[in-house]
């Protein structure tokens, strides 16, 4: 934005303590496609459809045009008969989880539902759980593969389970559970099988289209079933606002047919307003997303998305050999998708000194604290705009100099006492003057202001038992929303 407004002109400034959502460094987060006028489209599209509403579809026949047109285009790359747009992945990944509790409720009498979650489900489907009362049954995965093994999962349903959930891939660690294995599980007892393609959908759809298409003279790459078009899957989100690159509130809820999808859907015609019928888990909506999302997979096409995934699967490859050779740094598994999870080899290395130090010289890696048999570890998103040859040699470049200077500074080391004196917690029993006390120990003060280094708060948080920290962490949080 450059502007003589003064309000637009706080906002621009406003932006310059966040990372750049542009450029191909910042490496979570944020989806750039790299190509030229497509925020700009974007934008316009969004500007032309801020203010209408898509409460209601009868009144604004435009969004219903808008999202079929989406949903087609998404269910002739992912399978599928029937599909919702919604505001994201989260809300994607809440609607499989409602529409499952409902179809069992109605239709296997189902009354005191469960989720069977491999644990590298997506938080998600925790926060959907919450909200709607049901029971997570967690299901380890392969401490070697990270994947669920089919015979878990199989081994976890009851008469009672709602919905199964494998990921393509995973968030935090990249690969590809079973899926065609674990949706004949689910389909056997009869149970729905939701895949979470929310990341990977878009990405492996065409990058299935570019091997299929003959775009990889050799080494193309081995790209399991993972859609709706595999016997047992029952619905598949993926985000549009991720490798479809268009603006942010943009996802699909793909159905196996629309007899499943009703089941989401919410209707009310007991008051004295008017008649409802809410497909998600908003009202009022603006009809901008959708827009952009139309406007943006209109432009780039499915052959530009074909184009994009064989760039970010080429440069994810080559990130994954560079990474593999820098002393100190391993790659947690192989990589199956376009995401990275890379972790210390080294003692002396530790995963967030290093990210800490690549951030000074404007790389973002995401920490991922250390959990089950996964260690600490860094995720890269690779997307197109940091797909070129030059991007990907700069990244390794500046990768391997953090990790020289981590080793210098050393690891984190958090104090054991605090490490005990925790463990001896009841995160429900926490009132505020103990809280108080942990945030100040963990090293995060009064004030709300984010520390320089994020490594120290990270090793605590860590080395602190999950339900203790879901306790700490929006006190922390809160302490930046004082007004
Ligand atoms: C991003 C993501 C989600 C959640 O999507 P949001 O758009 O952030 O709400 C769910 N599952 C996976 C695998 C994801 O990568």
């Amino acid at each position: 934005m450059t502007t003589d407004d003064p309000i637009l002109a706080r906002l621009t400034a406003l932006r310059a303590a966040d990372l750049p959502v542009r450029g191909g460094r910042t490496m979570a987060y944020v989806y750039d496609s790299g190509r030229e006028g497509l925020e700009e489209l974007a934008s316009a599209a969004a500007a032309a459809f801020a203010g209408v509403n898509g409460l209601d579809m009868t009144a604004f026949p435009s969004v219903v045009e808008l999202e079929n047109d989406l949903v087609r285009r998404a269910t002739a790359l992912l399978g599928g008969r029937a599909g919702t747009f919604t505001s994201g992945g989260t809300e994607s990944c809440l609607l499989a989880v409602l529409t499952a509790r409902q179809h069992a409720r109605r239709v296997r009498g189902v009354t005191d539902p469960e989720l069977v979650l491999p644990e590298t489900a997506h938080a998600a489907f925790h926060k959907a759980a919450e909200l709607f009362g049901l029971t997570v049954v967690t299901v380890p995965v392969d401490p070697g593969t990270f994947k669920v093994r089919p015979a878990d999962v199989a081994g976890a349903l009851t008469d009672r389970t709602a919905l199964v959930v494998v990921s393509a891939p995973s968030y935090a660690h990249g690969v590809i559970d079973p899926v065609a294995e674990v949706a004949a599980e689910a389909a056997r007892r009869d149970v729905l099988c939701h895949v979470d393609a929310c990341i990977g959908g878009w990405y492996l759809g065409h990058l299935r289209v570019a091997v299929r298409e003959g775009h990889f003279a050799q080494d193309a790459p081995e790209i399991p079933e993972f859609d709706l078009s595999v016997p047992g899957v029952t619905s598949l989100s993926v985000d549009l606002h991720k490798y479809a690159y268009t603006a942010k509130g943009a996802s699909l809820l793909l159905f196996r047919d629309a007899e499943l999808r009703r089941h989401g859907w919410f209707a009310h015609a007991s008051w004295p307003g008017y008649p409802v019928v809410n497909a998600t888990l908003q009202g009022t909506k603006s009809a901008g997303p959708l827009a952009a999302a139309w406007a943006v997979t209109e432009r780039v096409g499915a052959e530009g998305y074909t184009a994009l995934s064989t760039r970010v699967h080429r440069a994810t490859r080559a990130l994954a050999d560079g990474i593999g050779r820098i002393e100190g740094l391993r790659l947690l598994a192989p990589p199956e998708a376009s995401l990275l999870a890379v972790a210390s080899d080294d003692p002396d290395v530790d995963p967030f000194v290093v990210a800490d130090e690549i951030r000074g010289s404007g790389w973002y890696l995401q920490p991922q604290p250390a959990f089950g048999a996964s260690p600490a570890t860094l995720h890269l998103t690779v997307t197109a705009a940091a797909a070129g040859e030059e991007t990907v040699r700069l990244l390794l470049a500046e990768l391997e100099k953090a990790v020289g200077r981590a080793r210098e500074v050393g690891p984190v080391r958090v104090d054991p006492a605090i490490v005990e004196a925790a463990a001896s917690l009841d995160p429900e029993a926490l009132g505020p003057e103990e809280v108080d006390m942990a945030l100040a120990l963990a090293g995060v003060g009064e004030g709300g202001r984010l520390p320089e280094r994020m490594a120290p708060v990270l090793a605590v948080l860590q080395a602190l038992p999950p339900r203790l920290s879901e306790r700490l962490l929006p006190e922390a949080i809160g302490r930046l929303y004082q007004v």
